[in-house]
């Protein structure tokens, strides 16, 4: 009985595993109302949820087989009372037999991925990680061979086979065959680069991201990255902003010829149209300010590398639109699918001449330094445009780390009764015109140290009564983590006036 439901069980967990690992399909579910109940960005965590349950099914499987294998080795009396030897040694059924063979390979094609897929390899090696995966063809081979009558097989995995290699198929014909052209690479302070491109992508949304490869740095290797223009450009050209962590980032700014400029920060900068603070702010990215800012920026040409994208993918951010009030949190480079998001809610809301759902926004970004503020200049540029109405509706709350940066920019102030921080920074105009050369829009508030969530939740929650708020969190894991934490407390005191808090998490 045991063996049979571990043979089930095992074929189910592969079955879901492999469904988990369906982007493609997962995105257009997404768009769904299933959405409102189900929260695909938990993709990854249900399929690792899954790969326990099937390594404690394998390991069932692997005892009942060994004890089973044992038994019939074992020499048997015949009717006669004399000893009959055994058909085959135990040795002869583990090695030499197909089954036997078959359930070796499998067994260590299932170590191997274990291993490999634990945070620490993850983390030092991806590359490992993302190959050693691979071997679940391996396995899916030596099923094959191990069920004998292969139909058993095909009740249980054979669709998910199916839909998981029609996914994997559209995505590398989508991505190979579509090709993208580099239209600038503009380097940015905090080693930030924000690449513009040029590609066919059907209806990206706010949020979405797309995945990257440049066959001059690896041709197989694909990375993930925030589309962070306005969605739906008509000229077809986006943006991403990327940060140089490791391996594949820092080749591939070489690539586009911005590798040196790793310690550009915004003082560096030259407007080329005088000061931002009076230069027009298109809330369009491509036709932004930030783009002339750097003229070390490369534009394309003959020496630019040839690069494939891959997307849109969906992603959380796309769901505070159904909110009616939304709280986006950010840290560093976490605030990619939130630039998107906000052009398009700015965009929404200029061409409606109102603010539109979510009716208010609130963005708490955390940074190290005050410089991370340029990535984004000409959105903060295209707010401080607007009139109060649309600037009411969405609050900027910026936290920076590093204190003796920020007091380099100016006046920090102790505010008791402030909800959003105790200690805020007043950015002097005259720094502000020679350091930043971009305008605070009146609604951005600068704080000096780390954001209270508990505090700045248990506001938000007090505010709005009988509503639903929208948290969306992007950042490093930890900061995900202490904020889920935060939301449990805070949604105590939201209770009292019937709010509620939904939260999702992404994190790079
Ligand atoms: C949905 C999503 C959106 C992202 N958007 C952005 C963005 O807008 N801007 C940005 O700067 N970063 C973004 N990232 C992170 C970015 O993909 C990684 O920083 C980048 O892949 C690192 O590659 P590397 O070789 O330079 O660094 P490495 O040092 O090799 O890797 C750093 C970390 O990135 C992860 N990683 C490495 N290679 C890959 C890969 N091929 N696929 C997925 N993860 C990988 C690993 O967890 C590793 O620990 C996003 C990640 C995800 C999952």
């Amino acid at each position: 009985m045991f063996w049979k439901a571990s043979t089930i069980g095992i074929r189910v967990s592969f079955a879901f595993i492999l469904a988990f690992m369906t982007p493609t399909v997962l995105s257009m579910l997404r768009l769904t109302p299933l959405s409102r109940w189900i929260k695909f960005e938990k993709n990854v965590h249900a399929h690792k949820l899954v790969a326990y349950t099937l390594v404690s099914w394998v390991i069932v499987h692997v005892v009942i087989s060994y004890h089973f294998f044992y038994t019939i080795s074992r020499p048997t009396k015949g009717p006669d009372g004399s000893t009959q030897p055994p058909e085959m040694t135990f040795k002869e059924l583990l090695f030499h037999t197909p089954r036997g063979i078959t359930g070796h390979i499998m067994g260590i094609s299932f170590v191997i991925i274990a291993i490999t897929a634990t945070p620490i390899v993850r983390r030092k090696a991806y590359e490992v990680f993302y190959y050693s995966h691979h071997l679940f063809i391996v396995i899916l081979i030596s099923m094959l061979v191990h069920v004998k009558v292969a139909i058993e097989f095909f009740p249980y995995l054979g669709a998910f086979i199916v839909i998981y290699a029609t996914d994997r198929l559209y995505r590398a014909v989508r991505g190979y065959g579509g090709g993208a052209q580099v239209v600038r690479a503009i380097p940015h302070a905090g080693g930030v680069v924000e690449l513009k491109f040029k590609a066919k992508m059907v209806h990206p949304l706010p949020g979405q991201f797309v995945r990257v490869c440049c066959p001059s740095v690896n041709p197989l290797q694909w990375h993930p990255f925030t589309l962070t223009s306005l969605p739906g450009q008509k000229d077809n050209i986006y943006s991403i902003h990327f940060k140089r962590v490791g391996g594949f980032t820092n080749k591939f700014a070489e690539k586009l010829g911005v590798q040196n400029a790793v310690n550009i920060v915004a003082k560096n900068t030259d407007g080329g149209n005088g000061s931002a603070t009076t230069g027009s702010h298109s809330l369009d990215s491509n036709r932004g300010s930030s783009s002339s800012l750097f003229p070390s920026g490369r534009r394309s040409g003959a020496n630019m590398p040839r690069i494939f994208v891959d997307g849109p993918y969906g992603a959380p951010t796309q769901h505070i639109f159904s909110y009616e009030v939304g709280v986006l949190v950010a840290g560093g480079i976490g605030i990619t699918p939130f630039a998107s998001a906000l052009r398009h809610h700015l965009a929404l809301s200029i061409a409606k001449s109102a603010p539109v759902r979510p009716t208010r926004l609130h963005l708490v970004w955390s940074i190290r330094s005050i410089s991370a503020l340029e990535w984004f200049s000409d959105l903060w540029g295209a707010y401080a445009q607007q009139d109060e109405l649309l600037l009411d509706s969405v609050t900027l709350l910026v936290y920076c780390t590093n204190s003796l940066e920020a007091e380099q920019y100016g006046e920090v102030e102790m505010t008791s009764d402030d909800p959003w921080g105790s200690h805020q920074l007043t950015i002097d105009e005259q720094k502000q015109k020679q350091n930043l050369r971009f305008s605070i829009p009146r609604n951005m508030k600068i704080y000096v140290g780390r954001p209270s969530y508990a505090r700045i939740l248990s506001y938000i929650g007090q505010q709005y009564a009988r509503t639903k708020i929208g948290v969306i969190s992007c950042g490093p894991k930890p900061m995900n983590r202490s904020l889920r934490g935060q939301l449990r407390a805070s949604s105590k005191s939201a209770k009292r006036v019937k709010s509620s808090f939904d939260f999702r998490a992404e994190h790079f």
